[in-house]
């Protein structure tokens, strides 16, 4: 995922938020490459103690850096693929950017020793969905409306 964002023509900025806001990705239409997919992104991190309270109340499990870093990676990637037509507002466990974004957490809790999330906010992801995302698109690969297996998924 990295490798892409790295590569891309779009511009993904990242900054510090303030301790407690929680982390989030907008859209950087400024950050935008002309003739080329998607848009840029502007992140916004916090890996405040302050926030991973409030995220281990509301969620039930803890998180880590590693997987807020990968949560907004899905992100900033849904961003530089123009993958965010179906993003909704406000977030939702239904909303398909935010499950796609817990799919791709979970891997990263998976190497943090973490458990998996299966919630967004309070509400509970349809487990089917959070398993096998709608248009859950690779790093590197063009919008496409096949779906891929759960196993050829990977985090690069
Ligand atoms: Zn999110």
């Amino acid at each position: 995922m990295l490798h892409q964002l790295e590569k891309s023509e779009n511009i993904h900025q990242i900054q510090e938020r303030v301790a407690g806001k929680g982390s989030k990705v907008d859209t950087n239409k400024k950050g935008s490459a002309e003739d080329y997919q998607g848009e840029g992104s502007i992140t916004f991190y916090d890996f405040s103690e302050e926030s991973k309270k409030n995220f281990r109340k509301t969620a039930g499990v803890k998180n880590s850096n590693l997987s807020i870093v990968v949560h907004e990676m899905s992100h900033q990637i849904d961003e530089d693929n123009g993958n965010t037509g179906d993003d909704q507002y406000p977030n939702t466990a239904s909303d398909p950017s935010e499950i796609r974004a817990v799919h791709t957490e979970n891997r990263g809790r998976l190497i943090d020793g973490l458990p998996k999330r299966t919630n967004y906010g309070k509400d509970e992801i349809d487990s089917d969905k959070l398993n096998n995302p709608p248009n859950y698109i690779l790093p590197g690969q063009k919008i496409r409306n096949e779906q891929k297996s759960p196993n050829d998924n990977r985090i690069y």
